[in-house]
């Protein structure tokens, strides 16, 4: 917690953080796998463009790169250097008084970064998971990671009510992601996913599984998938840094293809679970 190794319970914010009190920040979740970290430099990357979309500036000699460097740290330190872990890292603007605009320039953000132990849901990725749809309430930037998630929240919420895994987030007629994940779909025999613009999060599973597909030459088409196109659809899956990729064989109660997890998502299941078993630094 800026700077200092605290037991969990101990890291406080003022409650003039403008995390708290405006979301006023971004945050990156990085996979750990046996100690090694899954595709830090694609995390660094994003947490910089997060930083700079919002346009907050680290102090002295702070970098993703440094966070990722403390994460180990804290790997090395709570045990965590066995099994499964997540890397939690989260930037605010800092604390101040209250006032829509920047604070002073000199003030610090804050800098919050953590570790978990966690297990991943190999059982549903086994069966295949439903999935509902809904509108997507977001703002015009959600290819920045920022904290303000309220839309994503009320989405999975009302997923979670229907017994669902997922929320996928429909805008003008397309399907763009899900409240926590990206999507992808075959439809007509071609796999496609929303293209990475301003609409979807540039996610880091999307992105490594579509270099994926094409060492295994299969084609990623990103064009968004229609709300007509739905029905068609053959396969139907989820990635995400915690989620890998979750296959959907039900949505809004009617099934995914024949409602088993589809060739082209096992083939894809496997050589992403290869990967995060081979990979990482
Ligand atoms: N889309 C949204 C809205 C997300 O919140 C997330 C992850 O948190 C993703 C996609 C998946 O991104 P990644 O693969 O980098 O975890």
């Amino acid at each position: 917690m800026n700077g200092n190794f605290v037991p969990r319970s101990d890291a406080v914010v003022s409650v003039e953080d403008r995390g708290f009190v405006f979301g006023d920040g971004v945050y990156e979740v990085v996979r750990v796998i046996r100690g090694r970290l899954f595709a830090t430099r694609f995390h660094n990357e994003r947490l910089e463009r997060s930083l700079e979309g919002i346009r907050i500036t680290l102090q002295g000699e702070d970098s993703p790169a440094r966070f990722v460097d403390i994460g180990r740290q804290l790997l090395r330190e709570n045990n965590l250097l066995e099994g499964e872990a997540t890397l939690y890292i989260q930037v605010t603007r800092g604390a101040t008084t209250r006032a829509h605009y920047f604070p002073p320039a000199n003030t610090p953000p804050t800098v919050y970064i953590s570790v978990a132990r966690f297990a991943p849901n190999t059982e549903l990725a086994e069966r295949g998971a439903s999935a509902i749809t809904h509108p997507d309430l977001r703002w015009g930037r959600c290819d920045l990671k920022t904290l303000n998630l309220l839309p994503n929240v009320l989405a999975s919420q009302t997923a979670k009510e229907q017994g669902a895994f997922e929320a996928m987030l429909i805008r003008d007629g397309v399907v763009t992601e899900g409240a926590k994940t990206n999507f992808f779909g075959v439809v007509d025999g071609t796999l496609r996913t929303h293209p990475c613009d301003t609409h979807i999060l540039p996610g880091i599973t999307r992105s490594v599984l579509r270099d994926l597909a094409a060492e295994i030459n299969i084609d990623v088409d990103e064009s968004p998938i229609t709300v007509d196109e739905i029905p068609g659809l053959s396969e139907l899956f989820l990635t995400g840094t915690t989620t890998d990729v979750m296959p959907i064989v039900q949505l809004d109660g009617r099934f995914v293809g024949d409602g088993k997890p589809g060739e082209l998502t096992r083939k894809l299941q496997r050589v992403l679970a290869e990967s995060l078993a081979s990979g990482g630094d």
